[in-house]
């Protein structure tokens, strides 16, 4: 059975209001599972940064005990130098194992000054991490809340969805295919999804452009389907009454 224009403009709208739904769930959702990415990917960052941290400050220790190994062997050298210095024959060798021993000197103070800067290190580093891990904290609870909501949305939704698509669906069966695949292409081109629309206040209401009043007459007829020529968007109707035409009597 043929369809007049009228239904078929009339089944068409039914199909955009069921697909206007369905974008809007899905746009609800659509947010949620970026942010939860979002958030995934500073956790990992966070994390991996707190791992190179505790890498560094392992290495800083480790530089440390070397520091510290090298002052335990110049200790022993100047206690075994002062030793010596005990049985010398004369002055020239008293004076070359002073060299020695000032030599040993200055390497412990070296040392020292090493481990100092390590250990400095290492304290920021710990900051950084307190400071890390502090940020990490709250990404995680914002992620535990997301998630939540997120599950919770889609829970909520998933049935309404579910019967939307089957709706559509059976709406779908309405329209002849021709019509549809247009329907399907006009609908993938539009932003707002919009593949139906209605005149409203003389403009199309899915670009805005002005809609002339003779081409609004022609949309009420019903006569053919029209489109818009600026967007190409199927005209369901013309809100409201029509205006009376200018021309006088
Ligand atoms: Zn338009």
């Amino acid at each position: 059975m043929e369809l007049t224009i009228a239904q078929k403009l009339e089944a068409l709208l039914k199909l955009q209001s069921i697909d206007s739904q369905l974008d809007e769930i899905k746009k609800i959702r659509g947010d949620l599972p970026e942010e939860v990415r979002d958030l995934e990917d500073d956790i990992a960052g966070f994390e991996t940064r707190i791992g190179k941290f505790n890498a560094d400050i392992q290495t800083l220790e480790e530089e440390i005990d070397k520091f510290k190994a090298t002052k335990k062997d110049a200790e022993k050298l100047i206690a075994r130098y002062k030793d010596q210095q005990m049985n010398v024959r004369n002055n020239r060798e008293f004076d070359a194992i002073s060299k020695e021993i000032e030599l040993q000197t200055l390497e412990i103070e070296l040392a020292d000054k090493k481990i100092n800067e390590a250990a400095f290190k290492i304290r920021n580093k710990q900051e950084e991490i307190k400071a890390t891990q502090s940020a990490l904290d709250e990404r995680k609870e914002d992620l535990k809340a997301k998630m939540q909501e997120l599950n919770q949305i889609t829970s909520e939704s998933q049935e309404e969805e579910k019967a939307l698509i089957d709706e559509r669906d059976q709406q779908a069966t309405h329209i002849e295919e021709r019509l549809l695949k247009s329907y399907n292409k006009i609908r993938e081109n539009a932003l707002n999804g919009l593949a139906v629309v209605m005149v409203k206040r003389g403009a199309c209401g899915g670009c805005f452009n002005v809609v002339p009043p003779q081409r609004q007459a022609d949309i009420r007829d019903k006569k053919k389907i029209i489109v818009c020529e600026h967007c190409g968007r199927i005209f369901a109707d013309v809100e409201g009454a029509p205006e009376p035409l200018p021309s006088r009597r």
